[in-house]
């Protein structure tokens, strides 16, 4: 174990865990693991407005899911705990008081209405929203009388007015930025509670955090929190801001355009090791482009120096094709396992486990997620199925159907045993029979066994069917 290398995943409870939120985990998980380091799990709830109940219970338990164990958090504990922001607001109150005493701070009296205020005015004259310092003038002694009399006060942070803050993000090289465009943040709000940039820094700092793997959208925060950790006198932690995630329009990841949220994927039945995999390449990738990866396998290939800059596209059908990948490889056991339950809420009779292993294997590779199963085994349960597809309707409709569907009938009566094998000999036969091939021997077959014109290969459909069934089919069809 190298003790040295401490990384943090700090989510907001405020729901679900956001797949850019997994992204973060596994990132820092990854990192951690393949350096031998500690990951800890913090839980940042200061923002009392957004707190949800049993938020933190639901990361916690998809966290679990995901395999991302921690190393230090809220439910192991750790030597610098506690690990929710909440219970260590003592913490927070003691450097505001170091903050004020050495000068880094203020009090601020402005009214929510007054800064609303100033905003509406800035935003009208198309300047950046930034507080106007108008109480970083009062005298410190009057401010102390004023909040000790119970006037509401926030504290800010005393941005210098003069100079650059620059640091090098490990995944984005250098960055500048002018002290004159950093806001002087509220690090304390007039409720008591830290906001989220000073509770973080300070709990980086306690908790020891060698690195700070987030995502980019905290880019902007990064130098207030390197003035924060100036002004208490610490040795920053690394920055590493991960790429953002988009749309495939390449806009930002909203919900608007599909689920965001872990629980929605793992509820829609994609796999855990799928998502894993998928979400790993958001933003990074190995020299060779490699796809299929364990999270052993992650552990051992990551590195944070191959983290892209560039926005990562969250292509749905990119994961449903993990997923579908995943699923296959799956035993026999653990499909049926996923995918028995959606049959039998379908209403389809799953007893005879070896048909149903069979129909299983036989629909498989048609399959995006588990439930996919009730519409693509229809054919193997449903009595009839209906000629619903206008293709399939098109290809019994068409002038050699009825003789190629007369000779199967003929032929399959010879058959035997009725095995996938003897079925395809027997289609041979067909075709020699009515002289006809490709589509035309092929299509109003299927057409007449399943109601559709695609879907597991014709002999596999025969075999699981049954000579009587398919017979009946054929007949009907021919009716
Ligand atoms: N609480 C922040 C969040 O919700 C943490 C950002 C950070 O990692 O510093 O993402």
């Amino acid at each position: 174990m190298n003790s040295d290398i401490r990384v943090r995943f700090a989510p907001s409870p405020t729901g679900y865990l956001h797949v850019g939120g997994l992204r973060t985990a596994l990132y820092n998980y990854l990192f951690a693991r393949a350096q031998g380091g500690v990951f800890v799990l913090r839980i940042e709830d200061t923002d009392r407005t957004r707190l949800v109940e049993g938020a933190v219970e639901n990361l916690l338990r998809t966290l679990s899911w995901a395999g991302l164990e921690c190393d230090e958090g809220p439910a192991q504990g750790g030597p610098f705990g506690p690990y929710v922001q909440s219970e260590r607001l003592e913490l927070y109150a003691a450097h505001i008081q170091t903050l004020l005493a050495d000068g880094k701070a203020y009090r601020c009296f402005c009214t929510t209405e007054r800064l609303a205020e100033l905003k509406k005015a800035q935003a009208a004259e198309k300047r950046p929203p930034m507080y106007d310092r108008r109480c970083r003038t009062i005298p410190v002694e009057e401010a102390e009388r004023r909040a000790h009399e119970g006037e509401a006060c926030t504290v800010r942070m005393k941005v210098p007015l003069l100079g650059e803050v620059v640091f090098t993000d490990e995944i984005r090289g250098e960055v500048r930025v002018s002290a004159s465009v950093i806001d002087d943040q509220v690090l304390l709000k007039s409720d008591g509670y830290p906001t989220y940039h000073l509770a973080n820094v300070v709990d980086d700092h306690l908790m020891r955090i060698s690195h700070v793997i987030r995502g980019e959208e905290w880019l902007p925060s990064t130098p207030k929190h390197l003035l924060l950790y100036d002004f208490f006198g610490w040795t920053p932690p690394r920055f590493a801001h991960l790429p953002l995630l988009l749309n495939a329009d390449r806009s930002k990841l909203s919900k608007r355009q599909g689920d965001v949220a872990v629980e929605d994927f793992r509820a829609k039945g994609y796999l855990r090791d799928a998502l894993v995999n998928f979400v790993a390449l958001l933003g990074w990738n190995t020299s060779d482009n490699r796809e299929m990866f364990t999270l052993p396998e992650l552990v051992a290939a990551f590195s944070l120096a191959r983290v892209g800059k560039a926005g990562a596209v969250f292509d749905h059908d990119k994961l449903d094709w993990f997923n579908a990948q995943y699923l296959r490889a799956l035993p026999a056991d653990a499909l049926a396992a996923l995918c028995t339950p959606h049959l039998e809420a379908a209403g389809v009779d799953v007893g005879d486990r070896a048909r149903t292993d069979a129909v299983l294997a036989a629909v498989l590779s048609h399959l995006t997620v588990p439930a996919d199963v009730v519409e693509a085994a229809r054919i193997f349960f449903e009595a009839m199925p209906l000629a619903e597809e206008g293709e399939a309707r098109e290809a019994l409709a068409a002038p050699g159907a009825r003789v190629v569907l007369e000779s199967f009938a003929r032929l399959a009566g010879d058959v035997s045993p009725w095995t996938r094998d003897a079925v395809k000999e027997c289609i041979k036969a067909v075709q020699k029979d009515a002289g006809v091939k490709g589509k035309e021997l092929f299509m109003p077959i299927r057409a007449a066994l399943t109601g559709r014109a695609h879907g597991p290969e014709l002999p596999v459909i025969a075999e699981l069917l049954g000579r009587d069934v398919c017979l009946e089919r054929i007949l009907a069809a021919l009716r």
